[in-house]
């Protein structure tokens, strides 16, 4: 097996597929003969064709020559698993510092989208001069920028003398270009393209590692480079420009390649050195601090191999190029395949050979000894050319070298090979770049664009061949696509500073139209200070009838102690289902049993003897079902609705909610209306001993689990919250002694205006559309049945700002109800790949690009992150007020919890529990997520009302 020729069919056929092309086929032809294989048993095929025709005893070092430098498949699938694995050492923080390729985070986090628009600067420090260019966007996809340059020489002196002058010069060049445009522009961003290897902090703050390239200027290294400029140029007195950007050439490659429309996530150089950069997830890179959305990774991949990992692939001549070299031991890949070193291996190659008489007998061959004698570029001559040995033997001869035919033959096969062998590993390096992203991104299929720059790539058909082929047999998953750039450093850079001042832009926006609902820490310890008045409020005899929050009483004194024992009906109304339930309380738990039955929307909004006829029908039918016909069992009854509750089996309604309507209701006594229901039902058996609201089911069922547990609360459809409170503090019920559970409906909190400096324009179209217009307010900032419309409104309105899905008009997203709170969900997972929220955005006909991802995120984020600290902050009103109830310095409590929201929601009781942790510091607040709080609640009610009567007689009064 081998990289090229003759190999292809070869392994081709190993990996099971066709030889892929027309271009190889002739590629074979042309290299009839050539030695770049190895078959399956390793002989290579080379040493009989060159045997058949160079008879003698000096083909045999050729061939070993050969043979060494060519490379297995095998050896270049190793080749990649090496470099994928020094990749995860230099992203992982713990293993960065030791890391070969080290991976350095660029802090470019978006690649352009089109909408780029302006004047701006480029520097480009190089080798031998300082390029200063004028860029302008049109705002027209970048499809034609315009651009002027000029190039100033570089003194030699300056590249090795004080940092200062350096960047004096640098700024100097800056003014002298600027002197001959007229701009009227009052701030001039500046990209700057510093080719060296940087530790960035962000996009416009990067510290010199270390120079390279000749570079050794003092003061430099270890320094942030964007700040030396930018004094520099304010020495200059160019107060208008700004340099907001400093990126290296690799990444500037990737972004000219991503204009025009195609987004380009991978780019390579492979010039005189060799490195490159990719689109990675963030999160994966540990060294960055961002951690969500994509990064570029500069890998600085030349210095792949300085631990040692590629010493079996180093021949003898790589040894002596190295050795020869100005940092030997350094940048053990970028010497095996940058164009710096290609020509020095081939003279290596020769000099060997012509020492064991294999090439060149009878010539002189000293001229060998001097270094860099044979140029890269007459090597790729000697490849590229058809008349192959004519143009071989003018080159060497050119060298002083005399040549036989066959001295020209051997040599156009060893350039090749060398040539063949660097592009072979850069299809390794980049094969394993491309299964990095396609595993991080989770995806089955990569399918991407990969900016190519450099001299060996763009001037030699064979390089270009080799690493498209290549690429794709050790990265079969990923579909690459190489593009080449043009002046991928000078564009790139003016693009990369533009999409810099683009994201900055919009980044402001956003902020602008999200901090109404970012709260501070004062702004929750006024919403804490309020719920406390509005509780007391409530509380009071007199000032019940003006408070928003209307702490009702619900005639539970107690919760459970475990001692309950019984076996209960419970009927739960007004969740998602209606339910009966027969619920059995022993020694050894809780069991239940029920059965769910549709409430028709028509008896839901019928009458109300309809709708209580229908209930009792469906507790006939349990009954008859669970053969509970013969007893009488206590019945504890789940009724989720704002109540006025005058004892515990009385319960007069104060209004229907969540689409409930039925007439006759109102102001009556529910239980009321279930016996009469029964008895014309005729039926006897029920015996109706409390009803609840479900916030007490959820506290009361956590209850018999956990002692301490005295709070219940529920963040579903809609939210509220219970706890019990000192009897001497209810002014609404008679009696000092002992506690009851206060049901607080605090979903209501704000309804009289104490909350609206907390409102934003999206909760006021939130609250305006729905069917209680101004009541609610608090649980329309909290609950399930709203989170999503939030969302909704804010997309449009960042759509509406051109900030989101490049403002084009979102038809589907005006539909009220169809952003659903479960998207914010799904959205929200950390570390789920983003293609998941664009699927969900698809479905919506919304096309994301990936920062559209990143904003509609966000702004769930957002909402959900407001909706917890809020609900942290009414909690927060809670525990302190029991803490103070009971004269404790430390209160610890547990909160029953139940709703969908706070289930399934990724962050939402994390965020509310570190909120409350920070609002009430003095109290040690648990949570206990209720498993069917409504149903056994219900029951425990009723068992507690028993306890200690026989649980099939009367309840103690
Ligand atoms: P209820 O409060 O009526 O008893 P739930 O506790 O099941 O019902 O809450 C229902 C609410 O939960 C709905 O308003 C819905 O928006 C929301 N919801 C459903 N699934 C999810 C989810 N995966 N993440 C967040 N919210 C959800
Ligand atoms: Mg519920």
């Amino acid at each position: 097996m081998a990289i090229v020729g003759h190999g292809w069919p070869i392994y081709s056929r190993l990996l099971g597929r066709d030889c892929s092309g027309r271009t190889l086929q002739s590629d074979d032809a042309v290299d009839a003969t050539a030695p770049w294989s190895r078959d399956a048993e390793g002989r290579s095929p080379a040493s009989h064709q060159l045997g058949h025709q160079n008879d003698g005893p000096t083909c045999v070092p050729v061939q070993e020559a050969l043979l060494s430098l060519t490379m297995s498949l095998e050896t270049l699938w190793s080749v990649k698993d090496r470099m994928l694995q020094a990749m995860r050492k230099g992203l992982n923080s713990r293993t960065h510092a030791q890391a070969t390729v080290r991976m350095l985070p660029t802090y470019i986090c978006s690649t352009p989208n089109g909408t780029e628009k302006g004047d701006l600067l480029v520097v480009e420090l190089c080798q031998s001069h300082v390029r200063t260019l004028w860029v302008t966007f049109l705002g027209d996809g970048n499809q034609s920028p315009h651009m002027m340059q000029k190039i100033f020489d570089l003194p030699r002196d300056i590249m090795q003398g004080k940092g200062e002058a350096l960047f004096d010069f640098i700024a100097q060049c800056v003014r002298h270009f600027l002197a001959g445009i007229s701009s009227s522009q009052h701030r001039l961003p500046l990209g700057f393209v510093f080719p060296f290897s940087c530790r960035h902090t962000r996009l416009d703050k990067a510290e010199l590692l270390s120079w390279s390239k000749g570079f050794s200027c003092s003061d430099v290294e270890g320094k942030d480079v964007v700040q030396l400029l930018q004094s520099a140029i304010n020495k200059q007195k160019l107060c208008n420009v700004d340099v907001v950007a400093l990126m290296n050439d690799t990444v500037g490659t990737m972004m000219t390649c991503s204009m025009g429309g195609k987004p380009c996530e991978v780019a390579l150089v492979v010039d005189t050195g060799t490195n490159s950069c990719f689109m990675a997830e963030a999160q994966q890179v540990e060294m960055a601090e961002e951690t969500s959305g994509q990064i570029c990774v500069n890998t600085e991949w030349g210095y792949f191999g300085d631990d040692g990992t590629l010493i079996d692939i180093l021949t003898p001549y790589d040894q002596r190029v190295d050795q020869e070299s100005s940092n030997p031991g350094e940048k053990r890949f970028e010497k095996l395949v940058g164009s710096l070193y290609l020509g020095e291996i081939v003279r290596h190659v020769l000099t060997a050979l012509a020492a064991e008489k294999a090439l060149f007998i009878g010539s002189n061959t000293a001229v060998l000894r001097t270094k860099d004698v044979l140029k890269t570029q007459q090597v790729l001559e000697i490849i590229s050319n058809e008349a192959g040995v004519t143009n071989t033997r003018k080159i060497l001869g050119a060298l002083g070298l005399q040549p036989s035919e066959q001295d020209c033959f051997r040599v156009h096969h060893i350039c090749r090979v060398v040539v063949s062998r660097a592009a072979g590993l850069c299809a390794a390096g980049l094969a394993a770049i491309l299964s990095h992203m396609c595993q991080s991104r989770q995806l089955k299929q990569l399918v991407v664009n990969v900016g190519v720059d450099g001299e060996l790539y763009r001037g030699h058909a064979r390089f270009r061949k080799i690493l498209q082929s290549l690429t794709e047999v050790l990265a079969p998953e990923c579909t690459a696509t190489l593009l080449s750039s043009v002046d991928g450093t000078g564009q790139g850079a003016a693009i990369v500073t533009a999409v810099a001042l683009r994201v900055a832009a919009q980044r402001h926006e956003v902020n602008q139209v999200l901090a109404p609902l970012r709260l501070s820490r004062a702004d929750l310890e006024r919403v804490q200070a309020l719920m406390r008045r509005e509780m007391e409020l409530g509380l009071g005899r007199e000032s019940n009838a003006n408070a928003s929050v209307r702490m009702l009483p619900t005639y539970v004194r107690g919760t459970p102690d475990g001692t309950e024992r019984g076996e209960f009906l419970a009927l739960d109304l007004g969740g998602t289902n209606f339910r009966v339930l027969v619920v059995r309380v022993a020694q050894d738990g809780i069991r239940v049993a029920n059965e769910i039955y549709v409430i028709p929307t028509t008896v839901m909004q019928g009458t109300g003897e309809a709708l209580f006829d229908h209930i009792i029908e469906c507790i006939m039918d349990f009954q008859l079902k669970q053969d509970l016909m013969e007893q009488v069992l206590p019945l504890g009854f789940t009724f989720s609705f704002p109540c006025q509750q005058l004892g515990l089996d009385k319960a007069v309604l104060l209004s229907w909610t969540k689409g409930f309507s039925a007439s006759g209701c109102v102001g009556q006594d529910v239980v009321q209306l279930l016996r009469e229901a029964a008895q014309h039902k005729q039926n006897l058996g029920l015996k109706v001993v409390a009803v609840v609201n479900d916030t007490v089911g959820t506290m009361m069922s956590c209850g018999y689990d956990d002692p301490k547990c005295e709070i219940g609360l529920i963040v579903g459809t809609g939210t509220n919250a219970c706890y019990m409170e000192e009897m001497r503090n209810v002014g609404t019920v008679e009696g000092e002694q002992g506690r009851m559970c206060i049901n607080m409906e605090w979903g209501a909190f704000g309804d009289n205006g104490c909350l609206d400096d907390i409102f934003t324009d999206f909760d006021r179209l939130v609250d305006e559309k729905t069917i209680n217009a101004g009541k609610q307010r608090f649980e329309k900032l909290i609950s399930g049945m709203y989170l999503g419309e939030i969302v909704r409104h804010i997309l449009l309105a960042l759509v509406e700002k051109q900030l989101l899905f490049g403002g084009k008009p979102c038809p589907k997203l005006q539909t009220r109800d169809i952003f659903q709170t479960k998207f914010l969900s799904t959205i929200e997972i950390d570390g789920l790949a983003l293609r998941q929220v664009r699927a969900i955005l698809q479905d919506l006909e919304l096309q994301a690009s990936f920062e559209d991802s990143m904003l509609v995120r966000e702004v769930c984020q957002t909402v959900s992150l407001r909706a917890a600290q809020l609900c942290a902050a009414g909690l927060a009103a809670v525990v302190e007020k029991m803490r103070e109830n009971q004269g404790l310095a430390q209160l610890a409590v547990t909160v029953g919890v139940d709703g969908t929201l706070y289930k399934m929601h990724p962050t939402f009781s994390q965020n509310l529990q570190q909120m409350l942790r920070d609002l009430a510091p003095n109290c040690t607040v648990t949570f206990l997520q209720s498993e069917d709080g409504s149903g056994k609640g219900a029951a425990l009610v009723a068992a507690v009302a028993c306890r200690g009567a026989d649980p099939r007689g009367q309840p103690p009064q």
